[in-house]
């Protein structure tokens, strides 16, 4: 099956790379990340805890705190590279190029300030010049485009469920129309019709603003429903990136493979099968590839060279020299 990628990406990152200097030790993060996406794309973003796929989220927004450092690459909105601009000019562009939805975003909602004057703070500390009314409709849309009910604007977060306050954090993270809204496991703790509810959510507000959306998680079963492509991420590097059928029907890296074999279906019957080993700690990564100790195909090459991410005949991504001989050379973007 040929894969479609989209030809005027919104969102392309280059070479992003995070380090964190610990007294343990040096870690790499994030090593040579770059992928692309469309206007109107979701790509789900998956791997073990510690894969790094958080870090590259708040490298994004240029929120990585010490001791961690971004200490290369780009990422381009449009015309603008976010790693070029200055701390007011970064300010101004989140929420209006690009909004995060952190983990746990509806617990950070402020419990002694009404839902409205969170939303318009949001827009006064980014748009100058507009009257109070015209904030105060811009929200109320917001709220609307979310599936609430204005009233609210007028309630304060106690007042509300946990999937109404998660679509709160969403209608904050859209109030500027950003061209990019990266979710960071936006349904965890919630059951699993809000779950699906609050996905419906960020897919008709993508729609409606025709963004790029990346969605951080775990869940294998939801990426499967509602991203068109899907990035895999192991030891801080993207090791496949591929359309959303390829990746569940033909997953090409070993270690999407033995993600995607790990899902419980109804041949296995209940009995899971695991991925051999554990995720390696980044102060200590094994030589080569990283996946290596735990890889069924590793040879002696994997042991010793680092493979580079090598873009296949089928337009996908794979970080592994099983494909070396296929790698087909890309412009970059
Ligand atoms: Fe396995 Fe080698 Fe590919 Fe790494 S490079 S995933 S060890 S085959």
């Amino acid at each position: 099956m040929t894969t479609t990628w989209s030809s005027q990406p919104v969102l392309r990152v280059q070479g992003l790379e995070v380090t964190y200097y610990t007294d343990l030790g040096r870690a790499k993060a994030l090593d040579d990340v770059t992928f692309s996406l469309g206007a109107g794309e979701k790509m789900g973003m998956v791997g073990e805890s510690g894969s790094g796929k958080s870090t590259l989220a708040l490298a994004m927004m240029r929120m990585i705190k010490p001791p961690g450092r971004i200490e290369g690459g780009t990422v381009h909105i449009g015309d603008t590279e976010l790693m070029g601009l200055t701390e007011e000019g970064m300010r101004k562009a989140r929420l209006s190029k690009i909004a995060y939805i952190p983990q746990g975003a509806m617990n950070s909602l402020n419990p002694v300030t009404r839902i409205g004057a969170q939303l318009v703070d949001a827009v006064k500390s980014h748009v100058s010049g507009d009257s109070n009314s015209a904030i105060k409709d811009r929200c109320l849309a917001a709220l609307r485009s979310v599936d609430l009910d204005e009233r609210v604007f007028n309630l304060y977060a106690h007042e509300l469920s946990g999937g109404m306050k998660q679509r709160v954090c969403i209608a904050i993270g859209i109030l500027l129309q950003p061209q990019v809204i990266i979710a960071d496991e936006p349904t965890s703790a919630l059951d699993v019709v809000t779950q699906r509810q609050v996905m419906e959510t960020i897919d008709r507000v993508k729609d409606e603003i025709n963004a790029a959306v990346i969605l951080i998680g775990h869940d294998m079963g939801l990426m499967a429903q509602f991203v068109d492509k899907v990035a895999v991420m192991y030891a801080g590097r993207l090791v496949e990136v591929a359309t959303v059928r390829d990746m569940f029907t033909n997953p090409r890296h070993p270690y999407a493979q033995a993600l995607i074999e790990s899902l419980p279906n109804l041949d296995n019957k209940g009995v899971f099968q695991g991925i051999p080993g554990l995720a390696p700690s980044l102060l200590r990564l094994p030589s080569g590839c990283a996946f290596h100790p735990r890889c069924t195909h590793a040879q002696d090459i994997c042991k010793q060279v680092r493979p580079e991410v090598n873009h296949i005949s089928d337009g996908r991504l794979v970080t592994c020299h099983l494909f070396d001989k296929e790698a087909v050379h890309v412009q970059s973007a």
